[in-house]
């Protein structure tokens, strides 16, 4: 998608700090951290949000889930813990409509989440 911010920075027409890219998934860090360790994991193909899943997206999420797991192992997280979220619609606080999956770790997460 032409305006999609993590489009361009999927295609590399702008810059960001990517940690991760193979064919199906390119992950990122957050312009924004919200803990020590913040990173997005996006699909490559574009999928405005959770709730535009299919069962033919089955691969592609097993792929932001795995890559997560190793991105948290590389991170130095994956022993103290993490948090994996999607945040879908206005409630959810969801800004940017493609898929992404926040790797959040390093630091006492609170719950429930506000
Ligand atoms: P959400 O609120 O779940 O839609 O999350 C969108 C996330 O994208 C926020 O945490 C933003 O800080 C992050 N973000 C927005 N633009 C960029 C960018 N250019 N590079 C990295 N992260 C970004």
């Amino acid at each position: 998608m032409t305006d999609c911010i993590f489009c361009k920075i999927v295609n590399k027409r702008i810059p960001a700090h990517i940690v991760h890219q193979d064919d199906a998934v390119t992950a990122f860090r957050d312009i924004n951290p919200q803990a020590p360790t913040h990173i997005l994991i996006v699909p490559n193909q574009h999928i405005g949000g959770a709730a535009q899943l299919t069962r033919d997206h089955g691969a592609m999420l097993a792929s932001l889930y795995t890559t997560a797991a190793r991105l948290a192992e590389t991170d130095g997280i994956a022993e103290s813990g993490y948090r994996l979220v999607i945040n879908e619609g206005p409630d959810a606080g969801q800004s940017v409509f493609h898929l992404h999956l926040h790797l959040l770790g390093g630091r006492r997460l609170g719950w429930p989440p506000g």
